[in-house]
């Protein structure tokens, strides 16, 4: 016999880190989802984050951080800015005890596949659809909530409709006139380099940015130290796809960064293909709701990737969205307006900070860069950044 699960039928378009958040704090809410994912298989590229306490404390109420602790890097040393050539260190945090002690959790590395398979064990499987590509969602057609329009010309009714399906969200279409994404002038690229072929410099469990003219360059390890994560920005020139599966050669990577410290250059040289991807900067929504229908994670809040926050922040909005529709299971609408005043203020913020990291990163030598490491020498980012760091999606209140 079949039962129908109690609550509101809440789907999930998109099975990323956003959308299987948003599946595992519906389900400890008490409350089912259906997330379709377009993808054949739930993967992530080979990419490293950094997750912060305000991710962590989220995850380890999952139970999450038991899968992903032996995959997990804990940092000791954070913000470890050097200048591009020399190597001089501008500014270090320790993080080690402190962390901890300021904000309850320490600060974590890991692989993005590690992550999303940990999310993935806290997720029922039947509650996932693989290779189901929305194409559009109406709010005419079904009597309450809304209908989803597959890419196999198959249609879903349901009374609540999360769009966590990315930076190029379908659904997004329908809740807001996002304005056009602007070309920023600077790409990302990433690669991943195996311990054995790592030199001993990058295995310190440190966050380690080098500051240059026009580009910036970080790595720290993953994996539980079996490799280490590279991400640098580069000026764009006339590059501009937005894409997690688009790659370029060494050759082209290590010529971005001729001339700086050889432990940036050996380290370009020892990584795989490299991914590159065009950073498009893009204004904060208006508005993230339509009725019953909303918006998590990238497709409602895309971030300059400069604060590492991009993800911390979709497992936030899952927090949030889950315990505002459990308090009003039979008010979606209601529950999701909810949702929407608890979080867009904050993550407009935050795309407005990591947004002005673009230039502070990359100024010429001379007055300005002077100025700038001046500050970072002075600053203490752990406590400055506490508004970030400190921010409890479970305790704080809905409106
Ligand atoms: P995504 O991860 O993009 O997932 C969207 C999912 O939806 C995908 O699985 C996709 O296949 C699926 N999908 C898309 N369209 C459809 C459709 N029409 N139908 C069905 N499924 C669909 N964040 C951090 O917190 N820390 C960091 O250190 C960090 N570093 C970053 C470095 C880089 C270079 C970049 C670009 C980002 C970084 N971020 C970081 C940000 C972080 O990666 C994102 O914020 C996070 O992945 C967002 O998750 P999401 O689930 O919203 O979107």
């Amino acid at each position: 016999m079949h039962v129908t699960p109690p609550g509101p039928r809440i789907a999930v378009v998109g099975g990323g880190i956003g959308g299987l958040a948003a599946a595992a704090f519906l389900r400890r809410a008490g409350l089912t989802a259906t997330v379709y994912e377009q993808a054949s298989a739930l993967t992530e590229v080979g990419a490293g984050l950094v997750l912060a306490p305000n991710a962590v404390r989220l995850l380890r109420r999952l139970g999450v951080m038991d899968h992903l602790a032996p995959h997990a890097v804990p940092l000791d040393w954070a913000w470890e800015f050097r200048r591009w050539d020399d190597g001089d260190v501008l500014s270090v945090e320790r993080l080690t005890g402190v962390c901890e002690e300021l904000y309850g959790e320490r600060t974590y590395t890991v692989h993005r596949a590690d992550l999303l398979d940990a999310l993935k064990s806290v997720v029922p499987k039947e509650w996932i659809r693989l290779g189901a590509r929305c194409t559009g969602v109406d709010t005419d057609g079904a009597v309450d909530g809304a209908r989803l329009h597959f890419a196999d010309g198959t249609q879903v009714d349901a009374d609540v409709v999360v769009g966590a399906d990315g930076v190029h969200s379908v659904v997004r279409g329908l809740v807001a006139d996002a304005e056009p994404a602007q070309y920023s002038g600077l790409c990302a690229f990433r690669a991943i380099v195996p311990a054995e072929a790592a030199p001993e410099f990058a295995l310190r469990r440190a966050q380690t940015l080098w500051l240059g003219p026009g580009r910036h360059f970080v790595h720290y390890p993953i994996g539980g130290g079996r490799a280490v994560n590279i991400f640098a920005a580069a000026p764009a020139g006339d590059y501009t796809r937005e894409s997690w599966s688009a790659t370029t050669t060494t050759a082209e990577f290590a010529a971005e960064f001729a001339g700086w410290d050889p432990r940036v250059t050996e380290l370009i040289a020892t990584g795989g293909v490299p991914g590159r991807w065009a950073l498009l900067d893009r204004t904060p929504l208006p508005r993230w709701s339509h009725g019953s229908v909303t918006l998590l994670g990238d497709a409602a809040h895309p971030m300059f990737p400069f604060f590492a926050q991009g993800a911390a922040q979709s497992l936030e909005d899952a927090a949030v969205l889950a315990r505002a529709l459990a308090a009003d299971p039979d008010g979606p609408a209601r529950a999701l307006a909810r949702y929407e005043a608890v979080r867009i203020a904050r993550t407009a913020r935050l795309q407005e900070v990591s947004r002005s990291r673009r230039d502070a990163n990359h100024l010429p030598d001379g007055p300005g860069q002077r100025a700038r490491d001046a500050s970072l020498a002075a600053a203490d980012p752990l406590v400055g950044s506490g508004w970030i760091y400190g921010y409890d999606a479970d305790e704080i209140p809905l409106p």
